[in-house]
């Protein structure tokens, strides 16, 4: 318990190095990063066909290229689309800069990370961009920062194509501000053009402010969300085809804020994709499967698949196989006759019955017995069913839609999954991406679920301190929507009315944000993963997120700067002293065998 209290304690001093609030006036001349400092970020390696901002690859091109791909996007996809397009790569770019930012200088204070975003977008050539004015106050979730873009790449290639308009040209630019600020505060901070040289403006102006306060950022946040689904539309009428529009179905909607109550959101591209191929297949009768972690919304997927299909207004049936015993699973979905078997007691309809018209959601579907297999490939195969106990054969029109968590190809090499079922399921896939490889959609969905909570638990706050949102858009989700979802309902009810969510509501007492385990990522940074729940009776520890835990760990230092040999040493140093040299213990703590522990220890010069 002792051990608790002080790394509290150390917490709370944390909270108070982190400058929660400042506005552009305050920050001190040559505060880093500088200009310079961003510079040294940008490495060019020509001979080996790469250029490098600190890690990220990055393109040296043509402006009048992206003009060209903009004329393109316009011509073939209308005004509205092409804007949202181009808005959505924006704030890719800026979030993924907001990341690096904050990555190569963990010890630059906020107010210099907040300026450093003018700097490096300038940097990229996109924009001179002078701020007039921006503050911040992290703990009250405000922000607003005004300012000018000179001679805007963007507004050269608009006015040439097109010429001077009534419209705000510069989207790539906006969505980059948008995305850079919003990956800062944790919270969607919406930028506006309200003027732009495209407008016969001489100079391009621009306004931030969290989305909130925007009148009508419907539609903005329309462009933000690359699939508006169902509900919302585009607000230019400028569109010269309606593209992917056409596959909607022509019906009127029933439900009318399904984005509100959906959990449908994000711009990443990953995302993105697998957002356009729901929409492609949902009008089509093709069997669809659902592939991905747990947590990434497969359910939900399936549900708005159903949603936007012609079959909108017949049920959506859904059904766990995992869930279901061996023995019932094929009552469950066929249904039964009175007196098939014992407590059989009157006849029932299955799932595919109750389905008959609409759509059948299979949910983890690799844990369905081989027997149960065949009788679902049949089914499939036949479009008709006989009840458990029955004689009569039943015609049923069901739209059947699987979700695995597991490689059913390898399952079917294994022989656990019938390679005919597999087929016949596997014609339209869907892969959903993990979380962690759509971090950039991490602040929309921040905002998407303390909008939800604080509306459902009747809760007022102000959103995330800096640190919470800090260690949430850099932390690796391996339970994906879910566990992001979960923590920010926990926060919204455990933080004070009136208040910010920090870390310790995230993480009530008795449990702890999974022990952080050390690894060193693809792109050769340490990444943290983490085991779920303690095993009962666990001590319980105090509350670290991963990215203060790699801090402490690594006394400050950066660690993508250390050796692999420093960092293993680093984390054996730290395993030993929390366990008070209990070599058994650390090495169960580390993932190794004693022998493997005492082998490394043994390797070390003698100072030990
Ligand atoms: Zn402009």
């Amino acid at each position: 318990m002792a051990n608790k209290l002080i790394s509290l304690a150390e917490l709370s001093r944390t909270t108070q190095k982190t400058l929660a609030r400042g506005a552009s006036e305050q920050l001190p001349p040559g505060a880093a990063p500088t200009l310079q400092d961003l510079t040294e970020c940008l490495l060019f390696s020509p001979g080996d066909g790469r250029i490098w901002l600190n890690g990220a690859r990055m393109l040296l091109m043509h402006s009048s290229g992206l003009g060209a791909l903009r004329r393109e996007l316009i011509e073939s996809m209308g005004l509205a689309r092409a804007r949202g397009i181009m808005l959505r790569t924006g704030y890719h770019c800026g979030a993924r800069d907001a990341a690096l930012v904050k990555e190569r200088f963990p010890e630059a204070d906020t107010l210099a990370l907040f300026a450093a975003g003018p700097i490096i977008h300038a940097l990229e050539g996109a924009v001179k961009v002078e701020p007039v004015h921006f503050e911040f106050d992290m703990n009250l979730g405000t922000y607003y920062g005004e300012f000018l873009w000179h001679h805007s790449s963007e507004d050269d290639e608009h006015i040439a194509q097109y010429g001077i308009g009534t419209e705000a040209a510069c989207w790539m630019q906006t969505g980059y501000a948008t995305g850079y600020t919003s990956a800062m505060v944790g919270r969607l901070i919406l930028y506006r053009e309200v003027e732009c040289r495209s407008m016969g403006a001489n100079i391009c102006r621009l306004i931030g402010k969290p989305a909130e306060e925007w009148d009508d950022a419907e539609e903005d946040l329309a462009d933000l969300n690359a699939e508006p689904f169902v509900g919302s539309s585009p607000r230019s009428t400028t569109a010269r085809n309606s593209g992917d529009k056409g596959a909607l179905p022509s019906t009127p909607q029933p439900d009318p804020a399904p984005s509100q109550d959906s959990d449908m959101v994000g711009i990443s591209s990953s995302f993105n994709a697998a957002c356009h191929m729901l929409r492609r297949v949902a009008p089509t009768q093709a069997t669809v499967l659902f592939t991905g972690e747990s947590g990434v919304g497969k359910e939900m997927f399936a549900r708005m698949l159903h949603r936007i299909s012609p079959r909108h207004d017949a049920p959506f049936v859904a059904i766990n196989c995992a869930a279901i015993p061996e023995t019932l699973m094929e009552s469950e979905l066929f249904g039964v006759e009175r007196g098939a078997f014992t407590g059989a007691t009157q006849s029932r309809a299955g799932r595919f019955e109750r389905a008959d018209g609409g759509t059948l959601f299979l949910d983890e579907i690799a844990t369905l017995s081989l027997v149960a297999q065949g009788k679902l490939l049949r089914a499939l195969q036949e479009g008709e069913i006989e009840r458990v106990g029955g004689s009569r054969t039943l015609k049923v029109d069901v739209r059947v839609v699987a979700a695995t968590n597991v490689d059913l190809r390898e399952a079917a090499r294994r022989g656990e999954f019938r390679e005919d079922l597999f087929f016949r399921l596997n014609v339209f896939p869907i892969h959903l991406p993990p979380l962690r490889e759509r971090k950039e959609d991490i602040p929309l969905l921040m905002t998407h679920f303390l909008h939800r909570f604080t509306q459902r638990h009747g809760r007022q706050l102000s959103g995330f301190t800096p640190r919470t949102a800090d260690t949430l858009l850099g932390y690796d989700f391996p339970g994906n929507i879910r566990e992001l979802q979960n923590l920010v309902e926990r926060g919204v009810i455990s933080a004070p009315d009136g208040g910010a969510i920090d870390l310790a509501h995230l993480f009530t007492s008795g449990e702890r944000l999974a022990q952080p385990m050390f690894s060193i990522g693809t792109r050769g940074v340490l990444a943290t993963t983490s085991d779920d729940q303690p095993p009962a009776g666990a001590t319980t520890e105090a509350p670290t997120a991963p990215s203060e835990a790699i801090h402490t760990l690594f006394g400050g230092k950066d660690p993508s700067r250390l050796s692999l040999q420093e960092i293993e040493d680093a984390m054996i140093d730290h395993s030993l002293a929390e366990v008070k040299g209990n070599v058994s213990e650390a090495a169960r703590r580390l993932g190794l065998t004693r022998a493997q522990l005492s082998y490394r220890l043994s390797r070390r010069p003698s100072n030990e």
